[in-house]
């Protein structure tokens, strides 16, 4: 018997995300898409699947769904046909989902990720596919029953199918999270993994480094968020790992996550679904998606994020870091331009952007669009600080209250009695006190030489003068009223 050497393995994951539409109405009928409203209040005999009745496409769904597709750098196709894809769950009424089987509406993508290859490049992730769907109501387990809410049964989904390139589970998290950022640009969806808006599940496969052919792919259901992606992928690969190096073998299976133990379980083979007997959609004829449409679609697209990106390298020479962060989010790239018209310093007021503004929408959990200060407002303050009216801790000061009360720069400054007017008087008799308070100490190490004690002195100026003072104005003038 042959000692089993030890294999070098390499994983490989393929991500499915089920991108819900934020479209008025459902992709088939005239119901309307909405969250958090009464149990089967937005329904009708289509989406309850009564018979006899007829689904319409929803034409907003389509073009969101040729949006998503050229922003992922797709083929369109050139007509759109569906397919009844059938199987059997209490949420489903009808018994089968619309879905598109081997016609797409988009294919052949592709996703820059904002990482780098072996090689230097930017590291690419194909896209597969990209297709139009419904989605199915939502089951609700209570105290021992289940209860059946189909206000999300026919809501518009476009499932976007990765190819697989991935070769780490951080790198599937990078992939999520540039999907995401690109999707978002584009103000199709929610995009709430919360809310349900935004969904994915894990293919993962191991395979000897070195060896073309995939290994066994387990699928991973019940991911609810990107974290939960990650988690769940190095904890199936480590159990594929563990298999293969145990002489065992593998079977292909759909697994869930369990979030609470953080291990994968298999699906009960009820749940797992194999032959789906897909066959075309005989209620809906197949229609054209003429080149005219898809170029008018091609022409409202945003500048994309990975345009962006090179372009705040290029014109604002921002470090790479402070670039990707601000592109990772539309609006606060947009905020950021917007602030540096106004002011011609792109790396200075990346960083209040990247520093203190950041902070403050953490603090509060909310979005660029939700904070009480506009570009010109920040600019303002910067101008302040640069014009000694503030200094460093005391502008960030004024930041916070610029925020909390939705007043401009000067105006808050002033309410916090923070400004630093020039009172020389003020800040001269404050200098003399404190020199004669320290003089003993402070003061005598300083005139030794020792050049922290300076900085011991500023501050108790600053403290004096309520931190109404500019410290470096500060500095040279005690040490002449202490040198003389
Ligand atoms: P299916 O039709 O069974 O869903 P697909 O070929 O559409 O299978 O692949 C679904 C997803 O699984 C894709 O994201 C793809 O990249 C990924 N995938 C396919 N084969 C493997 C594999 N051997 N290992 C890891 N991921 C895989
Ligand atoms: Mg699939
Ligand atoms: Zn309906």
């Amino acid at each position: 018997m042959a000692t089993a050497s030890k294999v070098e393995y390499e994983p490989v994951i393929g991500l499915e995300v089920h991108v819900q539409l934020k479209t008025a109405t459902k992709m088939f009928c005239g119901c309307a898409v909405q969250f958090g409203v009464p149990a089967n209040s937005l329904t009708c005999p289509v989406c309850l699947g009564l018979p006899g009745a007829l689904p319409m496409v929803n034409r907003q769904a389509v073009e969101y769904g040729i949006r998503i597709g050229l922003a992922l750098n797709c083929q369109i196709a050139h007509r759109i046909k569906f397919d009844r894809k059938n199987y059997f769950y209490p949420d489903l009424p009808k018994g089968y989902q619309i879905s598109q089987y081997d016609e797409p509406l988009c294919f052949d993508g592709e996703l820059q990720l904002p990482i780098h290859d072996t090689s230097g490049q930017p590291k690419i992730c194909r896209i597969t596919r990209a297709h139009l769907e419904e989605d199915a109501g939502k089951s609700i387990h209570m105290d021992g029953s289940t209860l059946v809410d189909l206000n999300r049964a026919g809501t518009p989904l476009v499932e976007i199918v990765g190819g697989p390139d991935l070769r780490s589970p951080e790198e599937a998290y990078v992939y999520l999270n540039t999907l995401k950022r690109n999707l978002s640009y584009l103000g199709v969806s929610d995009l709430s993994m919360e809310k349900g808006s935004l969904r994915c599940d894990a293919n993962v496969s191991i395979r000897p480094k070195g060896q073309e052919k995939f290994g066994v792919r387990s699928e991973i259901k019940n991911l609810n968020s990107f974290r939960a992606v990650r988690a769940a992928l190095e904890h199936e690969i480590k159990r594929h790992t563990e298999v293969l190096e145990g002489g065992g073998s593998l079977s292909q299976q759909t697994l869930l996550w369990d979030e609470e133990k953080l291990e994968t379980r298999p699906m009960r083979s009820k749940e797992e679904a194999t032959d789906y007997r897909f066959f075309p959609e005989p209620d809906l004829a197949t229609f054209d998606v003429p080149r005219e449409w898809v170029e008018k679609v091609r022409a409202t697209l945003p500048e994309m994020p990975e345009k962006r990106l090179l372009r705040f390298l290029d014109d604002y020479k921002l470090s790479e870091q402070d670039a990707v962060y601000l592109v990772g989010d539309k609006a606060l790239a947009e905020f950021y331009e917007a602030a540096i018209k106004l002011m011609d310093e792109p790396k200075k007021v990346a960083a209040w952007v990247v520093g203190e503004v950041t902070r403050e929408l953490n603090d509060r959990n909310i979005g660029i669009e939700e904070l009480q200060v506009s570009p010109a407002e920040l600019i303002e303050l910067i101008k302040l600080l640069d014009a000694g009216k503030l200094n460093n801790i005391t502008a960030k000061e004024v930041f916070h209250g610029m925020a909390e009360e939705g007043a401009g720069a000067l105006e808050t400054a002033k309410k916090l009695n923070k400004l630093i007017e020039q009172d020389e008087g003020a800040m001269d008799a404050a200098i003399a006190e404190v020199i004669e308070e320290f003089k003993d100490k402070a003061v005598a190490d300083f005139k030794n030489g020792e050049q922290k004690a300076l900085g011991f002195l500023i501050g108790q100026c600053m403290r004096k003068l309520k931190g109404k003072a500019n410290p470096k104005e500060l500095g040279p003038k005690i040490a002449k009223a202490i040198n003389g």
